[in-house]
Order: structure tokens, then C-alpha cells, then sequence
């Protein structure tokens, strides 16, 4: 069972938390616990880390570490009662934070943060929830036992930000974590883990889906549960769409596009695990425990739905490549393509006309300087005439496995888009037929939600009933 930062943002939602833990464990089943930062304490770490390297303000590294023990103070304080257990707990937060003080301190001195800086930071989130937790759960009179990613064994590449995990962190969990549910509750840090070397990485933001998803995998569980402020799976994000629906039922796949397209919900790769070892993935409402939510499965039993849900990317560019001289030249996707790769840069969707003279890319808005950069300096003479960008646009899709061999989607959408004048800049779909994606301007991004939400009816039932 995972929980987001949501779901222990402070020490009342905490003894919540264990308590549910308890219920679970006391009503026959062996739970094992991941979980999260407390709620925006990871945004605000990686925002003074940037700062630190930026400013080099020690007394502004100062007042935040202030902020951000007293959060933790407070925490404990709602979330256990015994005091024995509280100052255990306090001895262990004292201990990091004082760490994560004087690695801020050292980033402004050094006015550098690096790739593997940023992961030790924001390590700390979590590294400071999991004691909570944990001692929460005894307070209330259960064993647990409190884990960092590394010491439960998850082991990753170094790719900081972005680390991926290693085949032998499924034993290796299943040695550090297997025994001890018998027994006891172990919580283990969600998002963070350590590379071959001892050092920290993490798996991305949002991390923690991902980590229950290993960690479930490892320890073959029956179920795995992530918790969070939401009633599941929903047909579009309800900060968008208030009328939103819960999507009772999904499939795997319909999951993955779905996170990999942009609902934040689920991370992008929270489901490998669990369809590997075939587990099915519960998502379920911290705040409404008895109500359903949704069940992502292998099987997609209902696909009479085309259309099970409309998803947002935020903070993309497009980058127009274009100039007569790339018809008929082969080779230039290739030299595209190397290039962006060599320069680091992740693109999410292409777009080539058949003409030949143009292909368009959205790529992340944080690598549109070097990809920029990279293609004009690799085609600085030649076939490329331009390479014109934009930066404020959003890519939306509509997703759904339903639409696999259904025809007459493409024509809904692109004709509600035009009654609603929304103008589309670019359009692919996968061969999967699982998603039709495209790209609006920012500004006309949750237009285009609320307008397919409602075109394809939505928010009146339920995905799969
Ligand atoms: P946690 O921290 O518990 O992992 P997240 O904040 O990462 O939770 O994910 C939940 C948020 O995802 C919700 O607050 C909601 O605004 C957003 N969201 C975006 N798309 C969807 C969707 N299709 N269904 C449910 N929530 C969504
Ligand atoms: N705390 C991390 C983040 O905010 C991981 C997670 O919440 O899943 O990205
Ligand atoms: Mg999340």
C-alpha cells in the first residue's frame, strides 16, 4: 500500500493512515507501507536547492530548515502518543535534518547543484516521513520497522532523476522486506534508492507508484493498493473537470498510456512492475476508504467504451523543422533524431507531413534551449532551412483501447475542437490506436478537455460498470 504526499500531510492524516494500515493487517492481510513526502515538502526542497545554488543566502537555507523541522516536529506530535516512541523519532528527524542543513549550506558556498545533488536533497522528503509513519504504527501498538529504498534493496542505474532499477533489487527486497510481514508493518521510503555505489538516486517525480509497484512485485503480493486524495482513476484530472468520473475499471496498457500522456495520478512507469508479475493495481481515496476506485487489470473486459479518458501535458514546446531541401533526403530523421539524443533531449511526440518538407516535435520546455541550440548547429548548412519553435503549447489525448479498429473517433474529436474553435497545431496517434493525441496553444488546453470530456459523455457514468 503506497501513500501520497496528500494522504500524510500532516501528523493527524499520519495516525489515519496507520490506523488503516492496522485494519488491514489485523483483518488477515500482510501490508507492507511505501510512501511519499509529506505533502509539498519535495517542491519545496528541490525549490531552496535551486535557490541555495543561485542566491547562496545561508540564512535563507536556515529559515526554511526552521519550517521544515517544525513541520516534522508537529507531525509527530498528532501522529504518536507514546512518548518513548516520539523521541526515538525525534532523535532520528534531528539526524537528517541536521544532514540535509549542511548539504544546503555546502550547495551556496559551492553555487552548484548537480544532477546527483538534486537526488540526495529531495531523498530527504521521504527519508524524514518514513521514521513518522513507521513510529506511528507502533504507538497504535503494531510492530514496524522503518526502510530507506537502499536498505530495502532497491538498487538502481546512477541515472540521477530518473534512476532505473536493477533486475537483483526484486530478491533483494523480497530477502530485506519478505520476512518481516508476518509480523509487522515495514514502511519503506517510496521514490528514493541507491545506485550500485551507495548512492542515493530517485525514480522521478512522482516515484513512489512506481517504488509499490516494485516492492509488490518483489514480495508477491496479491494486491497493489496506491492511496490518494482522489477517488481513483478519474476520466479527466477533476481540478479540471469538477464532473469528473471514476473510472471503475482499466487495463494495464489503458493505465500506461494514460500516465505516459500525462495524468499525473500515475507515474509513467508504476505499472512494469505489476504487469510483469501480473498483479493487479488498485488506486483508491485516503479520505474514503470504502469506496471502490479503480482496478487497473490485465484483462479489458469492457471495451465497449472508445473513449475512457482525456489526459494534458503541461510544459512542452514544439520545434518546426523545416526547409525544401529535406524531401526525398534520407537520412535527416536520423541526424534529427541523433542529434536531440546526443544532446539529451526527451521527445514525446512526432509529426512528419507527407510532403516531407517539415517534421514537428514536442519535446520537454525545460530541454528547448539546447535542442535549439543542437539542430542549428548540426544543420547549420543544408537541408534544414529553419528550425522554428514554440514554446507554450500542450499536448492533449484521448484514450481508450476501445477506440483499437473503431472508426469515426478522429472525425468526433477534431469536429467538437472546431465547433469549439479550438485551433489544433498538431495530431498523432500511435499505432497502438489506444490514443489519439494533439497539441493546442497553453491557453486553449483545458478548453479542448472540457470540450472532449463532454463530447464523448464522460462525466455521466462510469468507464466499466
Ligand atoms: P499522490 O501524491 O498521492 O501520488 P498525485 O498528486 O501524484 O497523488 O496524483 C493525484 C492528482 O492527480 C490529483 O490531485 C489530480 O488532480 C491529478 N490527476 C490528473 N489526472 C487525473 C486523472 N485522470 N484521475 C485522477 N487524478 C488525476
Ligand atoms: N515525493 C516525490 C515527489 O513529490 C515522490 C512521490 O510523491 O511519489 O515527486
Ligand atoms: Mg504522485
Amino acid at each position: 500500500m503506497k501513500f501520497g504526499g496528500t494522504s500524510i500531510a500532516d501528523g493527524k492524516k499520519i495516525r489515519h493512515v496507520a490506523q488503516l494500515l492496522i485494519s488491514y493487517k489485523e483483518a488477515g492481510n500482510q501490508v507492507v507501507a511505501i510512501t511519499s513526502a509529506l505533502g509539498g515538502v519535495t517542491d519545496g526542497l528541490l525549490t531552496n536547492a535551486a535557490e541555495a545554488s543561485q542566491k547562496g543566502k545561508v540564512s535563507q537555507v536556515k529559515e526554511f530548515m526552521t519550517d521544515l523541522a517544525k513541520k516534522h516536529y508537529d507531525a509527530i506530535s498528532d501522529a504518536i502518543d507514546n512518548e518513548r516512541i516520539a523521541d526515538e523519532v525525534i532523535e532520528t528527524i534531528d539526524i537528517r535534518i541536521d544532514e540535509l542543513e549542511k548539504a544546503l549550506i555546502g550547495i551556496c558556498y559551492l553555487g552548484e547543484l548537480t544532477p546527483r545533488s538534486i537526488d540526495y536533497i529531495s531523498s530527504y522528503g521521504e527519508r524524514l516521513a518514513v521514521p513518522i509513519i513507521s513510529g506511528s504504527i507502533r504507538s497504535l501498538g503494531t510492530d514496524s520497522k522503518p526502510f530507506t529504498g537502499g536498505e530495502a534493496g532497491i538498487s538502481t542505474t546512477d541515472d540521477y532523476g530518473n534512476a532505473r532499477p536493477l533486475q537483483k533489487s526484486y530478491a533483494q527486497i523480497r530477502r530485506t522486506v519478505g520476512p518481516l510481514v508476518e509480523n509487522s508493518i515495514p514502511v519503506v521510503t517510496g521514490f528514493i534508492a541507491e545506485d550500485e555505489n551507495g548512492i542515493i538516486t530517485t525514480l522521478g517525480r512522482g516515484g513512489s507508484d512506481f517504488t509499490a509497484s516494485l516492492v509488490g512485485a518483489a514480495i508477491q503480493a496479491d494486491e497493489i493498493w496506491l492511496w490518494k486524495e482522489v477517488h481513483g482513476i478519474m476520466t479527466t484530472d477533476p481540478k479540471i473537470v469538477p464532473e469528473a468520473s471514476t473510472i471503475s475499471q482499466i487495463s494495464y496498457i489503458e493505465a500506461m498510456e494514460l500516465s505516459y500522456f500525462g495524468a499525473k495520478v500515475l507515474h509513467p512507469r508504476a505499472i512494469e512492475p505489476a504487469i510483469i508479475h501480473g498483479i493487479p493495481v488498485r488506486v483508491k481515496n485516503t479520505f474514503d476508504t470504502q469506496f471502490p476506485g479503480t482496478l487497473i487489470v490485465a484483462d479489458q473486459n469492457c471495451s465497449e467504451e472508445v473513449a475512457k479518458a482525456v489526459t494534458l501535458i503541461r510544459k512542452v514546446a514544439a520545434i518546426n523543422i523545416c526547409g525544401a531541401g529535406m524531401v526525398g533526403a534520407i537520412g535527416t530523421a536520423a541526424k534529427i533524431f541523433t542529434t536531440l539524443a546526443n544532446a539529451g533531449v526527451n521527445i514525446i511526440m512526432i509529426s512528419q507531413s507527407s510532403s516531407e518538407a517539415n517534421m514537428s516535435l514536442i519535446i520537454e520546455q525545460s530541454h528547448l534551449k539546447r535542442a535549439v541550440k543542437a539542430l542549428e548547429h548540426a544543420f547549420n548548412e543544408g537541408v534544414v532551412g529553419e528550425v522554428a519553435y514554440d514554446e507554450d503549447v500542450c499536448v492533449v489525448a484521448v484514450v481508450g483501447a476501445g477506440m483499437d479498429g473503431s472508426p469515426g473517433v478522429a472525425g468526433k474529436i477534431f469536429g467538437a475542437l472546431g465547433k469549439g474553435k479550438i485551433n489544433v497545431i498538431m495530431i498523432s496517434q500511435g499505432s497502438s490506436q489506444h490514443n489519439i493525441s494533439f497539441v493546442v496553444k497553453e491557453e486553449d488546453a483545458e478548453e479542448a478537455v472540457k470540450v472532449l470530456h463532454r463530447e464523448f459523455g464522460l462525466g455521466k457514468k462510469n468507464g466499466c460498470n
